[in-house]
């Protein structure tokens, strides 16, 4: 792609990122800036939104991949869109550098106006052999690889007659006890569950989760007492959930640990299988740019949403959600910022983008203001946790919530529909425990047979 593809001519309101912020600002305001002369050009490597919620419930097979993500070029038709990534952003001369997805030359496009919202990335630390073993569970490719490595464990497992090699391939170790990393290993337990009782060369007590939190608690979203239930829960599920303790290094297929007091040895752990939900970072392009940033990496932007810097407000530069350091004015948030997390960032969009219009008719801009509504988890069939509106609940009521709330959360009802079918199916047909295999190297049927030799090295995640 060129710039001479690109619309020119016109003012344009370029989008970085079609995530939740991103897809929620260009689907509010296409159709009216196209209206008035303009365009909404909206960035993405992805063509679609990816639904993160619901990545732990794809994981664990109750929700096909791509119903869990929203195709941008059905719902945003009135958009010029831009399968690329963004690498760099010149403000002060209102462009960016792009780079496609085929890899080819960057280019650049100018902008009159820019909405930052590239969102997070995982946050890793440098623990040795940490990149080379683990997973994270923040993209669509992660979830279905999870899926079909887990299942393919207990396939390996039922086939071999080493002890320790069973048991390493049946250990599943998450790493974060945030709501990613509890609902991934509380979902991946119950479908493990189910996958093993249809395998009667295994039993269910071959399987061994491990849950590993640096802090002295999990969920911090919910209230203490709530996630003291939740571990209760999981421990009554036979899930270890090991509390201020760390990994130290990771040695192949050794996860080494550490007690985060006095950091000492706490153990080790021989899995094939480890996965990172330890938070996350705002997205690092944002560091080559001429755009605010503070000392987490985040972007400055003041309560109205525009990027802010110590002189004040960026003419023409918009930004919110995982990437922005928004001010929460009800005083709740950690540092005086919203935490990044959904429920703040369609709301955000929402306030921006009638805050781009009220830019562009003269009119005041209003801050962003949220009360949260609660959290609600879902950990497995018929079991959840939730805190809405300070009240605590569990089990099936949480679940149903759980349910609820993201079945009527996810953008356009073409997915309401599928996701709230595939829910229905799967409570008709059971869950699906089926693997899908060689994902990663689908031409390895081709190359085997044109006879080219094909490796039989072990696999890794
Ligand atoms: C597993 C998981 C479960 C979660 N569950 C919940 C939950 O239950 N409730 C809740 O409130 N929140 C939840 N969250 C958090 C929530 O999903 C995020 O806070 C929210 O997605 C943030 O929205 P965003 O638009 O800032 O970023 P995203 O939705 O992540 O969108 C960012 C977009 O930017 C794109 N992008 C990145 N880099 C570039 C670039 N260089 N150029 C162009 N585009 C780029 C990405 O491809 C992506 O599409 C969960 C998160 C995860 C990972």
């Amino acid at each position: 792609m060129s710039f001479n593809q690109l619309a020119k001519d016109r003012p344009r309101l370029l989008i970085v990122g079609g995530g939740y912020v991103g897809f929620t600002v260009a689907q509010k305001l296409q159709t009216r800036i196209k209206e008035s002369g303009g365009v909404v050009t909206v960035v993405d490597p992805n063509p679609y939104m990816t639904y993160l919620p619901f990545l732990p419930e794809v994981a664990a097979g109750n929700i096909e991949a791509r119903s869990a993500t929203v195709p941008h070029r059905q719902n945003l038709r009135d958009c010029e869109l831009i399968d690329g990534r963004v690498e760099n952003i010149d403000h002060a001369n209102r462009k960016v550098t792009i780079r496609g997805i085929d890899e080819g030359p960057e280019f650049e496009l100018p902008y009159d106006e820019i909405v930052v919202a590239g969102g997070s990335n995982t946050r890793t630390f440098p623990i040795p052999g940490l990149a080379e073993k683990a997973i994270g569970m923040k993209t669509i490719e992660e979830a279905v690889s999870v899926r079909n490595w887990v299942l393919e464990r207990i396939e390996v497992a039922s086939l071999t007659d080493s002890e320790d090699a069973k048991r390493q391939a049946l250990t599943f170790v998450v790493v974060g006890g945030g709501f990613a990393g509890i609902e991934t290993i509380a979902e991946l337990e119950d479908m493990a569950r189910t996958a093993i009782e249809r395998n009667d060369r295994l039993k269910v007590s071959d399987l061994r989760f491990v849950m590993i939190e640096a802090m002295g608690r999990i969920m911090p979203e919910v209230s203490k007492d709530r996630a003291e239930k939740v571990v209760a829960e999981l421990r009554s599920r036979g899930v270890e959930v090991l509390l201020n303790t760390s990994v130290s290094e990771v040695d192949r297929d050794l996860v080494k640990l550490i007690n985060m007091g006095d950091k000492s040895p706490a153990g080790e752990l021989a899995t094939d299988t480890l996965i990172w939900c330890a938070g996350v970072a705002a997205a690092s392009f944002i560091k080559n740019s001429d755009l605010p940033i503070d000392e987490r990496g985040r972007l400055r932007v003041g309560a109205d949403l525009r990027v802010t810097g110590d002189d004040g407000p960026f003419d023409g530069a918009w930004a919110a959600g995982d990437i922005a350091a928004v001010p929460d004015l009800t005083g709740a948030g950690p540092g005086g910022f919203c935490v990044p997390n959904a429920q703040h960032a369609v709301r955000q969009a929402a306030r921006m983008a009638k805050n781009i219009m009220a830019a562009h008719q003269g009119e005041p801009l209003q801050d962003y203001y949220h009360e949260g509504l609660g959290s609600v988890a879902g950990l497995g069939l018929y079991k959840g946790a939730a805190t809405v509106r300070n009240i605590d609940l569990g089990g099936l009521p949480a679940w149903l919530m759980h349910r609820l709330y993201h079945g009527y959360a996810i953008p356009t009802v073409d997915r309401k529909a599928r996701v709230f079918t595939q829910w229905g199916l799967n409570m008709v047909f059971g869950r699906d425990t089926q693997p899908l295999r060689h994902l990663h190297d689908p031409r390895r049927a081709f190359e085997k047979a044109a006879g080219v030799k094909v490796s039989d090295a072990k696999a890794s995640l």
